[in-house]
């Protein structure tokens, strides 16, 4: 049975959130809010309630987890003597969605970071989750709260949709704000490297750290191991996703081709709209969901993946969608599409 607490994002101290925390420090799974989506989290210096996790959201041991820690104190206590660089950067992005990878400290159990000696670090801003940190007095281990290879959970419903039962607490606070993930930080190499693209941008990143680089993110399933949590199948519905590339307009001519193609196939068609381009599709009988404007990259990001999963509630065969813009949040937005798409993009020539 998961119990479940409604908790004021407003005013998170609370009976609930007290029992949530006592729960966390004996090894018990609570879901809670974060300002980037919802998280599953674990007691990080427990290697048994961290064990729970994999297994409740069925992730492969060698993807690791994002350590969630309430002040600076608690860097010290995970990391091992942490970079000035990662000072500076804690400065400027916490609390907030920057996660740093960073040296790990042996108080910190090597499954949280699927066996590497580094760990993943972030100081949320979500007064849901600060509220959980300083009410538990440790750092909190928490991945996503969906099931693996499932689109993020942004609201504790998506919660509920995939651990329902497997987890002993889930704190609802709200819709999560950004609904995209952590950008991911790597400081153990020669010049910062960003892993993951996300929720704070590469151009906020440069302002800082004008050398910092990106990490290929794109890797062929066939390649010998992947990078840890560098899966191309990820963040995907049920329903295939179509991810097309190239000008607006040849784009929108070939997404209506293929949605009448489809649908005389016998196909149930859902389109991830953005925008008006909504207009387009619904006289042809998809089931639409719009993300938001293309000018406001920010509600896109905070509707892509409950729109991905509202499609799929609609029993939809296939999920069209068209690219965005890379620049700014777009990057972020681009890297979740592609892997619900695994990878596969249709490049439409104008
Ligand atoms: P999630 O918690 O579901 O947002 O996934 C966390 C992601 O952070 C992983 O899939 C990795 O991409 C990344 N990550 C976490 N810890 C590390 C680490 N020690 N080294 C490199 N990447 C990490
Ligand atoms: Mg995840």
């Amino acid at each position: 049975m998961t119990r479940i607490f409604t908790i004021d994002p407003a005013q998170p101290e609370s009976v609930g959130l007290r029992i949530a925390a006592d729960a966390l420090r004996r090894g018990e799974l609570v879901a809670f809010p974060t300002e980037t989506v919802y998280g599953l989290g674990a007691n990080a210096l427990d290697a048994a309630a961290v064990a729970r996790i994999f297994q409740a959201k069925g992730r492969p041991a060698n993807d690791p987890i994002i350590v969630h820690i309430q002040d600076l104190a608690q860097l010290y206590l995970v990391a091992e003597h942490p970079p000035m660089l990662a000072l500076r950067l804690a400065e400027h992005f916490w609390p907030g969605a920057l996660t740093l990878v960073v040296k790990r400290r042996p108080i910190i159990p090597a499954t949280v970071s699927a066996g590497l000696d580094t760990v993943a670090v972030r100081m949320p801003s979500g007064s849901v989750i600060r509220a959980l940190l300083k009410a538990a007095q440790i750092p909190i281990a928490a991945p996503s709260a969906n099931t693996f290879s499932r689109p993020s959970a942004t609201t504790a419903a998506h919660v509920l949709e995939d651990l329902d039962g497997k987890i002993e607490f889930l704190l609802d606070g709200g819709a999560a704000k950004m609904g995209l993930e952590s950008t991911v930080l790597d400081l153990t190499g020669e010049v910062p490297a960003i892993l993951r693209p996300g929720a704070v941008t590469l151009e906020a990143l440069r302002v800082v750290i004008p050398n910092v680089t990106q990490k290929q993110r794109m890797i062929d399933t066939e390649d010998a191991t992947p990078a840890p949590g560098m899966l191309i199948k990820h963040y995907s519905p049920r329903a295939r996703v179509l991810l097309y590339t190239g000008s607006a307009g040849a784009v929108l001519e070939r997404m209506q081709n293929d949605t009448q193609r489809y649908t005389h196939e016998g196909k149930r068609v859902g389109v991830l709209a953005i925008g008006d381009d909504v207009a387009h599709f619904a006289p042809l009988g998809a089931v639409t969901e719009v993300m938001g404007d293309e000018r406001d990259l920010e509600g896109v990001g905070a509707k892509l993946f409950s729109s991905l999963r509202a499609l799929d509630a609609q029993g939809v065969d296939v999920i069209l969608v068209r690219a965005l813009p890379r620049a700014g949040l777009g990057d972020a937005i681009y890297d979740r599409l592609l892997r619900a798409a695994e990878g596969q993009i249709i490049a439409v020539e104008d």
